[in-house]
């Protein structure tokens, strides 16, 4: 079987490579990045091939889907406040870029799985998040893989294209990009703990959130493909374990062995209060993922930034990074 994995030098897709090269029933394996926020470096010891290009390219999506079998599509540009920076750019990489892509199966008849996001729920007060509760997008990222998402499930239903939409919650784990502006909260205070710098929090920390470890993902979207499975129906990902930042915060103190500082800072336009998946679909499709545990997926993550940086013994010295990792921007 070859499978094409759009966004494959990203943080869920080079985890998603990795676990496909692991697969009996995987033979070879594409990834289609445009190295936006992507690292090839994150796909080097791997027996990847790398096309650098986009998916708003339509020929070469034509052209590589012609040679495959599968689709995950994880592509996009996945940050709420660079949505808000340029909401058309956004647009364009997460919502064309999808249809683009869908053409290219539809054509094909090629089978996809899309990331969507917890997002599309937004405001949508209701826990757990049911994937029948209305959506209510409060950012133009959200709104982007809600129409990318409806996309998805139309091509499904007018055109017969085999597809699955797996609507991601928080995702964490080895290789999530920290350093910059835009980083995940798990890596952000990742690194500030292990660097002895206090954690920056949105608000009051005691919004929650689902964290799914990425080896979970990539378990979830190899054994979609291998298993070509497929949902009229959008399906959370996630296995409704909701957490507050603040408990977050302490779990990460104690793998870390010392305390850690908290600074608040006002809540963020776009960002939801409490998230926590129904999980019911995913379990009846999924029988077979075993989710890796908080505790034991927090221990491996912090245990791969330890590996990445050399942080100082002595918080209150100078943090140093002995190698400037390729992907850490
Ligand atoms: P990421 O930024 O690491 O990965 C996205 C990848 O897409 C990058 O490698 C980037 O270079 C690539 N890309 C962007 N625009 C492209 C284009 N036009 N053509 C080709 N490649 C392009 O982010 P991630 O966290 O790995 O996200 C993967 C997917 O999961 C995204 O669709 C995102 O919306 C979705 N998602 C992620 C989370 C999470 O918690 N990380 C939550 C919900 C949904």
């Amino acid at each position: 079987m070859r499978v094409l994995v759009t966004g494959g030098a990203g943080f869920i897709g080079a985890n998603t490579c990795r676990e496909l090269v692991d697969r009996p029933e995987i033979g070879q394996v594409i990834a289609l990045d445009d190295l936006s926020t992507g690292f090839a470096a994150n796909l080097d010891d791997l027996p990847v091939r790398l096309v650098t290009g986009s998916i708003l390219d339509r020929a070469l999506l034509a052209e590589l889907i012609d040679g495959v079998d599968a689709v995950i599509h994880l592509a996009a540009r996945p940050s709420v406040p660079r949505s808000l920076a340029d909401p058309v750019a956004s647009h364009e990489a997460n919502a064309t870029g999808t249809l683009y892509l869908l053409e290219a199966c539809r054509r094909a008849g090629t089978y996809l799985v899309a990331a969507s996001s917890s997002s599309v729920y937004g405001s949508v007060a209701e826990l757990p998040k049911h994937e029948d509760l209305a959506t209510r997008p409060m950012s133009p990222y959200a709104a982007s893989k809600l129409a990318a998402e409806a996309q998805v499930l139309a091509y499904h239903s007018a055109f017969g294209v085999p597809t699955l939409a797996l609507r991601f919650f928080n995702v964490y784990g080895p290789m999530q990009s920290v350093g910059h502006a835009y980083a995940a909260v798990i890596p952000a205070f990742v690194d500030a703990a292990l660097r002895g710098e206090p954690l920056t929090v949105h608000g009051d920390g005691a919004q929650s959130r689902d964290f799914t470890y990425v080896g979970t993902v990539a378990q979830v979207l190899a054994d979609a493909v291998v298993h070509r499975i497929t949902s009229t129906v959008p399906v959370n990902l996630a296995y409704g374990n909701r957490v507050s930042l603040l408990t977050l915060i302490g779990k990460l103190a104690t793998l870390i062995g010392h305390p850690v500082e908290v600074e608040h800072t006002p809540a963020r336009i776009g960002d939801v209060r409490e998230s926590q998946a129904d999980s019911t679909r995913l379990t009846a499709l999924f029988p077979e993922v075993r989710p890796v545990p908080l505790d034991d997926g927090l221990a491996q993550t912090v245990r791969w930034y330890q590996g990445l940086f050399r942080y100082a013994e002595d918080a209150t010295s100078e943090p140093v990074a002995e190698t400037e990792p390729a992907h850490a921007v």
